[in-house]
């Protein structure tokens, strides 16, 4: 498996990175992931907006041109045995010495580390039975709109869903639906659907953003404000979003049946018009 690191391709086990960096230290980088289907990166210019909006948030300069990005991602899916992939990327600040929480006073050279996993879209069983969730206070940081490596609350959060044996757990904040540990969550109510705002809470997803332009072009009624905690509770329909996840409808929460119990008729509608439009611009 070809990865890359600091401008080398090399297979993934023999790469290594200094014990000072930082992004090893304190968690100080940022990271994308962008799935590929039949060998096309699916919203490249999207994903690399969010990468370039990250670093300049964690003041790290972006170490490439959009034609080089485009250039490792390109190397990396073309190197892989496995046509769908899930490309991960990461920048750090870099290794410096002595140790500091600071930035270091002479620049550092971040470290850019790329590699490429194989990506299983949700098999139909899943789509057809939908998923368990559970729910938890979102204990996380005011600056969820980056997306920082510093990952432990999401870890954590992540790893209840394990122990409770569901998919995920929907994060709960001032009594506001916020998002997943690691996706984003639309509730459905009285036929509307609903999406928490964008603000330094969540991280605004990518599948996020065009499951909103999918609602818009196919006329299904949609609004993005604050949902309550008794809104979600009282939900018709419940879905997740991510990259990988696609959208999958969350049918129990907390053990209670979400609606009637199975995937409702918008999610169903928005799956099919999400497959139309991944099969568009995917490569033949
Ligand atoms: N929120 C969080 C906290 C996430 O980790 C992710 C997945 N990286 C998302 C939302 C969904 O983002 P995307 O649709 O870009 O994968």
């Amino acid at each position: 498996l070809t990865a890359y690191l600091n401008g080398r391709f090399a297979p993934l086990g023999d790469l290594s990175v200094p014990v000072l960096d930082r992004g090893f230290l304190f968690g100080d980088g940022i990271y994308e992931m962008i799935p590929v289907y039949n060998r096309t990166p699916f919203r490249l210019n999207e994903h690399l907006g969010r990468l370039a909006a990250s670093l300049a948030s964690v003041r790290i300069g972006n170490p490439h041109t959009l034609a080089e990005w485009r250039g490792i991602i390109e190397t990396i899916v073309a190197r892989q045995p496995f046509d769908d992939q899930s490309i991960y990327l990461q920048v750090t600040r870099g290794a410096a010495y002595p140790r500091n929480h600071a930035f270091p006073p002479e620049p550092t050279t971040p470290t850019v580390f790329a590699f490429a996993d194989p990506l299983t879209p949700p098999p139909t069983q899943l789509v057809q039975t939908g998923i368990a969730a559970v729910t938890q206070a979102d204990v996380r940081w005011l600056r969820c709109d980056i997306k920082a490596i510093s990952l432990l609350a999401n870890v954590l959060a992540r790893q209840s869903a394990v122990d409770a044996g569901v998919a995920e757990t929907v994060l709960l904040r001032d009594g506001k639906l916020i998002e997943g540990s690691a996706s984003n969550i639309f509730v459905v109510k009285d036929g509307v659907i609903l999406a928490p705002p964008p603000s330094n809470l969540m991280l605004t997803g990518i599948t996020y953003d065009l499951v909103l332009e999918l609602a818009d072009r196919h006329g299904l009624p949609h609004q993005v404000r604050d949902i309550t905690e008794a809104e979600l509770r009282g939900a018709g329909e419940v879905w997740l979003t991510s990259s990988s996840k696609e959208v999958l409808a969350i049918v129990t929460l907390d053990g209670a049946p979400v609606g009637n119990g199975a995937p409702g008729p918008i999610y169903k509608a928005m799956y099919q018009h999400y497959q139309v439009f991944k099969a568009g611009v995917m490569r033949t």
